[in-house]
């Protein structure tokens, strides 16, 4: 199967299938000695909802409409009834499996049933019993989750097939041990992809049919540098793809060895090299390949998976925890990029708002109450250590200012608390709409520096979502258009003398280094694990040889031309 490679590397393994999304769940066999706890864990599920669902049902004034009881008392009925309740603890013993997949099973069939129901108005409910199944699952879960995955068992390595996954669940999985994992949906920058990179395992998305072809435990090779999964390999191909492998990691304890090698060209021009973090755990990783500093840290994602909002002590640490972490290298703090594909309050891709929506800096203004509590913890961070705040999507003057309001209250506030915090910290703007990039002058008169969103500009720029798999092939970083916004952006913010760096996914690619810099950028913010290839390619460069051919690549309109123009610069 071909799809679209998103991080690099083979995996061999055995597939272990999501279900598709609205009860994905992972199976599993429980081992007969526990199959009287699995029922138990099943029935503490069924209690709590119950429980739940009871006390939302005694909550209810009675100036609420008739409906809202009646839409309790008709999930409590679902819930109680004996194909919900017992026909799942029957699937467990039969099956001895997993309470979630017994669940899931049980309601595919319910769900079949319904589909040949005639009477409207019974079909209909079979949203009810969704939502019921749903609300048992996620509790089975633990809100919301994945059941953990087997432990691999001795070399067996697990890959995790899935119809679609939010970048919600893949955050998860950084506590997983798979060894790689494929999707059907996605693209090559949707934010799965990016965080599927930050896992630094082999993956490759937009497959369409890989969930309904695979069956679980089939052997598969899962080629993420060419975007090819092999399934059920005959033993040439096995023989072939563990040579690859092998291949593989000899390059990367290779890399590693540059580790604290400085970045510079072969005609010694310094480049810097940062990273970007979704979590304060990925700090590690960054220290690991030698990164100068982080260039991003994405905070959406403590936002992501909870019920809740963290607060403001809760994120400081977090934050404090990152700066902490780099002992006195720049921490760049982006505020969350809500919004879109990443939404709070466990709300799914289904209800997501568009790319174009309320998202990022807009939601921030729009819920100032959420965006003052976060400034005011990053701010706090900044005492521990040399921290920026980035903000992402900005798009016109009015909204710089409005931000730059919000911070100065945010200190005010730490002032009248007489908290510490970095008074000069800096503040910086993601350009990653094609307006900011075409007026990028008037941002560099009012920001500190600026920060490149490839992802989204190249999305922006040419009206691709970036999530949608049925257009993922269109997308292109090489886009004559695209190429010439990037470069006009880093000329101007060089000539007056502004940092400017990239932290969209181009700049993790070593294929588009020597562009780059040819463009004059000598900032780069990437994920941990692409960073030392990036480097062995600087070292490899001569600006002197670059610089000429780069300017000649930006005048060509044919496709085909840049592309191989390309890969003589490369050569
Ligand atoms: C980008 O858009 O390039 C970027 C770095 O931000 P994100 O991928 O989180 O949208
Ligand atoms: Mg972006």
């Amino acid at each position: 199967m071909h799809g679209v490679p998103v991080s690099g590397g083979i995996a061999i393994g055995r597939a272990h299938l999501l279900s598709r999304a609205g009860l994905e769940v992972a199976h599993y066999t429980v081992p007969k000695s526990q199959v009287a706890d699995e029922i138990a864990r099943f029935d503490a599920a069924l209690a709590t909802v119950r429980r739940d669902l009871e006390a939302l049902r005694a909550q209810i004034p009675s100036s609420a409409p008739q409906e809202f009881g009646g839409f309790l008392d008709l999930h409590l009925m679902i819930l109680n009834d004996t194909t919900l309740s017992k026909a799942p603890r029957d699937i467990i013993a039969a099956e001895q499996c997993n309470a979630e997949w017994a669940l899931k099973v049980q309601a595919d069939a319910l769900l079949a049933q319904f589909d040949e129901i005639e009477d409207g108005y019974l079909r209909e409910r079979r949203a009810d019993v969704i939502q019921v199944a749903e609300r048992v699952m996620k509790t089975l879960l633990g809100q919301p989750g994945y059941a953990p995955a087997p432990a691999a068992d001795g070399e067996e390595s697990l890959i995790l097939v899935a119809h679609d996954l939010s970048p919600a669940d893949v955050i998860q999985f950084k506590q997983h041990q798979f060894a790689s994992f494929i999707t059907d949906l996605g693209g090559t920058t949707s934010h799965t992809a990016i965080v599927a990179r930050s896992l630094n395992i082999p993956s490759v998305v937009a497959l369409h049919h890989a969930r309904q072809l695979i069956v679980e435990n089939d052997l598969l090779i899962v080629d993420g540098t060419q975007g090819v999964v092999i399934v059920d390999p005959d033993p040439q191909a096995l023989a072939e793809y563990k040579l690859r492998q092998h291949q593989w990691d000899i390059e990367r304890r290779k890399l590693r060895r540059l580790r604290d090698t400085r970045a510079i060209t072969l005609d010694r021009v310094a480049v810097e090299l940062q990273a970007n973090i979704e979590l304060p755990e990925d700090v590690g990783q960054v220290q690991e390949n030698g990164a100068e500093g982080i260039g991003l840290f994405r905070t959406e994602f403590l936002f992501l998976n909870r019920d809740d909002l963290p607060g403001e002590d809760e994120q400081f640490e977090a934050y404090r925890k990152a700066v902490h972490g780099m002992n006195g290298l720049p921490v760049t703090i982006r505020t969350y990029d809500l919004g879109a594909d990443k939404q709070i309050g466990g709300k799914d891709a289904a209800t997501a708002a568009s790319a174009l929506g309320l998202r990022a800096i807009r939601l921030s203004l729009n819920e100032p109450e959420m965006f003052l509590i976060q400034l005011r913890a990053i701010l706090r961070a900044s005492h521990y250590g040399k921290t920026r705040i980035l903000i992402p999507m900005l798009m016109s003057v009015p909204e710089i200012n409005q931000t730059l309001a919000h911070i100065a209250c945010a200190k005010q506030e730490l002032e009248d608390r007489s908290v510490p915090y970095d008074r000069k910290i800096e503040v910086g703007g993601m350009i990653e709409i094609p307006a900011a990039a075409l007026a990028v002058s008037t941002f560099i008169r009012k920001l500190d520096f600026l920060s490149i969103g490839t992802n989204d500009l190249i999305q922006y720029t040419l009206a691709i979502d970036r999530a949608d798999d049925t257009v993922s092939h269109l997308y292109d970083p090489l886009h004559p258009a695209v190429l010439r916004l990037i470069a006009q952006i880093i000329k101007t913010a060089n000539t007056a003398g502004r940092p400017i760096a990239v932290c969209g996914e181009m700049a993790g690619d070593p294929q588009l280094t020597r562009l780059l810099l040819g463009f004059g950028l000598r900032r780069f913010s990437m994920h941990p694990a692409r960073l030392l290839e990036v480097k062995q390619q600087i070292l490899k460069s001569s600006l002197r040889d670059i610089e000429p051919r780069t300017k000649k690549i930006l005048r060509i309109e044919d496709p085909v031309k840049l592309r191989a123009l390309l890969a003589q610069l490369n050569a």
